[in-house]
């Protein structure tokens, strides 16, 4: 099952999302937006939390 990840069902205010059938290939790229665009540090931890089963 893939997974997604929505900035906005977050409660930011960024169009980002992402859906991937692998999950530590999205903990990457969650961690590398939330550095880059949100200044945010982001644990494998949170990230994983952040995602949804589409
Ligand atoms: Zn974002």
């Amino acid at each position: 099952m893939p997974k997604h990840m929505a900035c906005r069902e977050q409660g930011m205010d960024c169009d980002f999302e992402i859906t991937d059938e692998h999950e530590a290939e999205m903990v990457d790229f969650i961690q590398i937006h939330a550095r880059s665009q949100h200044d945010m540090s982001v644990s494998e931890d949170e990230a994983r939390d952040m995602m949804e089963t589409t």
